[in-house]
């Protein structure tokens, strides 16, 4: 088979490292890629929300499968676009992309079915929204309704800084149309949770949980980041838990996909708050998350061809999912200042080094003509697999320690419960 790989993150190294290892798979193409996926797949350079050139590539290289990493070519409906033209594509259509693509449409689609969330109030003006303010204590959540690159969550503490972020999103328009309509709600206590699920049509297989670090220091302080590590399994998940999330969140999730005639195929990440009063979804995802998917992916141990082919055909069955017992851990290195401002094209030295047990996942990198450089915020996750969290953390850090480029920051306390 020929297999595609939209992308070019961590995320999307960590697929095509799982896809290269069927024996169904015979070429693999990354667009565009990165300096570590060009190792192990035919980077190619066409941006991944080209979505025109990304079709053309696909037929004329007569794509067998094409998997999509990244939420912007979902939302835009690249599945609808490649079916459409006979090709096989992993993900969900721009219906069910909605989902991630509006937070107004999200928060709605919760509402009306049952499942539990934070309260809200969607505004569609900026008069409205600074009026509606007073509806609500501090502090208080504001979101941007369409896609921010994950930047569109603000948390105020007061009230200054609630109209501020009213300001920038729907007067200055910081992400553009995104923030043309917005989402107030309620700032949820407890502890936060992702769980990924495998959903063809009505039936939801979920996957091993993780939990991501996303605050940028250590004890979570500072802004939010894309993910500064990750482990695999999350031990918060227990038997009670599992099913509660089975029955008051899955469950609607099924009637209201049946119901509003949504056909759901791909992976679906749950965003929760593990609260006094039980599990709340924070968000939906369309696709699956990074970092999570650098620790899970390690831990599956069938053909991940064959469950994304089971999944487009609608027969995906819980026990087609084997698991190892082992632990997964990932740090993700990343460049001085992000997530705000920082520089690229630093030199990264000692990959060579490391013990044979450690898979780097690159994010942000780009080979030159003789080195590996920096190329974004996030860089390499620096991920171990090991019979226990601990051991897997101990080697995590034990290998970080002997890469290296210019700036280099990591977070210390990655899997430190
Ligand atoms: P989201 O993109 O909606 O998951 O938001 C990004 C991050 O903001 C989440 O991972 C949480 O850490 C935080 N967040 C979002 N909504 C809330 C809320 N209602 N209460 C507390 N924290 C939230």
């Amino acid at each position: 088979m020929k297999v595609l790989v939209i992308g070019s993150g961590a995320r999307e190294h960590a697929l095509v490292w799982k896809i290269a290892q069927s024996d169904r798979v015979s070429k693999i193409y990354c667009a565009p890629g990165n300096g570590g996926i060009q190792k192990i797949a035919e980077c190619i350079n066409i941006r991944a929300n080209d979505i025109n050139m990304l079709l053309n590539f696909a037929l004329k290289e007569q794509i067998d499968l094409t998997v999509v990493g990244p939420e912007a070519p979902l939302v835009d409906g690249i599945v609808d676009i490649f079916e459409e033209n006979g090709l096989k594509i992993f993900g969900p259509n721009k219906k069910a992309a909605r989902l991630e693509g509006s937070k107004v449409y999200s928060k709605n689609f919760m509402d009306k079915y049952n499942i539990p969330t934070a309260k809200y109030i969607t505004y569609e003006t900026f008069q409205k929204a600074m009026e509606g303010l007073k509806d609500f204590d501090y502090p208080l959540v504001i979101k941007a309704d369409g896609l921010a690159g994950g930047k569109g969550v603000l948390i105020c503490e007061n009230e200054i800084e609630a109209e501020n972020g009213i300001v920038e999103l729907m007067n200055n328009k910081k992400f553009g149309e995104a923030g043309e309509k917005i989402v107030i709600e309620e700032y949820l206590e407890g502890i936060e949770a992702s769980l990924l699920c495998l959903i063809n049509g009505e039936n939801i297989v979920p996957m091993e949980s993780a939990r991501d670090y996303k605050k940028i220091y250590d004890n979570d302080e500072g802004p939010n980041t894309g993910g500064m590590g990750c482990f695999s399994p999350n031990t918060i998940f227990d038997e009670e838990l599992k099913d509660k999330i089975t029955k008051e969140i899955l469950e609607p999730l099924k009637v209201g996909f049946k119901e509003e005639n949504m056909i759901f195929k791909g992976v679906l990440f749950i965003g929760l708050m593990i609260t006094n009063n039980g599990p709340k979804v924070l968000e939906f995802n369309v696709r699956m998350g990074d970092p999570e998917t650098e620790v899970v992916l390690p831990r599956l141990e069938s053909d991940i061809v064959d469950i994304f082919e089971k999944v487009i055909d609608g027969v995906l069955d819980k026990d087609d999912l084997k698991w190892t017992s082992k632990k997964c851990l990932t740090v993700i290195t990343a460049s001085e200042g992000y997530p705000i401002k920082y520089e690229k094209g630093k030199e990264i030295s000692g990959l060579d080094n490391l013990d044979k047990d450690i898979i780097v996942f690159h994010g942000g990198t780009k080979k030159t003509e003789d080195s590996l450089v920096t190329n974004g915020g996030r860089v390499l996750a620096v991920t171990a697999l090991a019979n226990t969290l601990e051991e897997a953390r101990r080697l995590a850090y034990r290998n970080i320690e002997k890469i290296n480029f210019e700036g280099m920051y990591y977070r210390k306390d990655i899997g430190a419960l």
